[in-house]
């Protein structure tokens, strides 16, 4: 499931790419026809990501909003103007280039994750991409324009040289203003949205009032906005905190330690197209968790293996229907 990182990389590359201009809108699949004709031949002008949710204002004050869910993807074809901030996170994990005009190559996850093209799930194989930085990675399936619809695609939009196809989402629907502002005030902060000052003051509030195990308020997007399965599991264990503990019994200090490092960990991100939940890597191991998701993670998907920390087998259970993982020891 996509977490708030993508989200925020989708809307990213919306403003890059389709802000501003025309676009022609259609809904091959047919579950969105009405709303895509409302859409057809408006201009996007604006933006705006909230934790797993994307909101996309048309003229004359027409919202889309977008919910991926669990399967729902955007896939980006034709000339893709990366966002600068991608191509130079991924440049500088690159070789150095002597003259430094050159785009250095990135990492690319092999499961996709910070695939440029598909954003959500994994879905890389569809996608005719023709870049003009880099198109690593990406298959080129000729020089049709625009590109044949495949599979069941809910929404597309296309402006003269970019299309963006929408599959599998949770929620995909036009609001007024008005509903957009009610969606987005039930939401709780989002670090890249909101003050981080005042949502710390808000998350801390909230989570110390409640008597949720701690494991469960941090996936409620009321209460944190964008935190998914993978950071849920990663911000526990790098607090050494034990998922059970209700919100209220989590010192005050812990709660804002999460909040801390939720905001860190959401940049990086952001900035890497990947849940990168370690730190202080060498260039070697930094460089091989880049590129493998069983190498950046403390806890996440290890069930059974021994805790880098302390040697401990790992725990998977779950919880509110996900898989949770916890070091028992480590946060005890
Ligand atoms: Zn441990």
């Amino acid at each position: 499931m996509p977490e708030g990182h993508s989200v925020h990389r989708i809307a990213r590359q919306f403003d890059r790419n389709f802000v501003g201009r025309p676009v022609t809108a259609s809904s091959p699949q047919g579950r969105f026809t009405e709303g895509a004709a409302v859409l057809d031949g408006r201009t996007p002008t604006e933006v705006r990501a909230v934790g797993k949710q994307m909101f996309l204002e048309f003229d004359h004050d027409i919202w889309l909003r977008v919910h991926l869910g669990m399967y729902g993807a955007w896939d980006f074809a034709g000339e893709i103007l990366v966002d600068p901030t991608i191509a130079s996170s991924n440049g500088r994990m690159g070789q150095t280039n002597q003259r430094g005009t050159q785009l250095e190559e990135p990492i690319l996850d092999s499961a996709g994750e910070n695939s440029l093209t598909s954003i959500g799930a994994p879905r890389r194989a569809r996608v005719h991409v023709r870049m003009s930085e880099q198109t690593t990675g990406l298959a080129d399936e000729g020089d049709q324009w625009p590109p044949p619809v495949v599979g069941q695609v809910r929404l597309r939009l296309l402006t003269d040289v970019t299309c963006a196809d929408l599959r599998g989402p949770t929620a995909c629907e036009l609001q007024t203003p008005e509903e957009v502002a009610a969606t987005i005030a039930k939401l709780g902060p989002d670090p890249l949205v909101d003050d981080v000052s005042e949502g710390e003051e808000r998350f801390t509030s909230v989570v110390r009032r409640k008597p949720t195990p701690i494991g469960l308020l941090l996936m409620d997007q009321n209460v944190v906005s964008g935190i998914g399965n993978v950071y849920r599991a990663e911000l526990l264990y790098r607090a050494r905190q034990n998922p059970h503990t209700p919100g209220r019994d989590v010192p005050e200090e812990v709660v804002r330690g999460i909040w801390r490092d939720w905001v860190r960990l959401l940049s990086i991100g952001v900035e890497t197209g990947q849940m990168m939940t370690m730190d202080d890597l060498d260039p070697d191991a930094y460089r091989k968790a880049m590129a493998s998701r069983d190498d950046r993670h403390w806890v996440y998907h290890r069930a059974g293996l021994p805790c880098r920390v302390c040697g401990t087998e790992i725990v998977v259970e779950e919880a509110a229907g996900r898989k949770l993982y916890w070091c028992p020891s480590c946060q005890r």
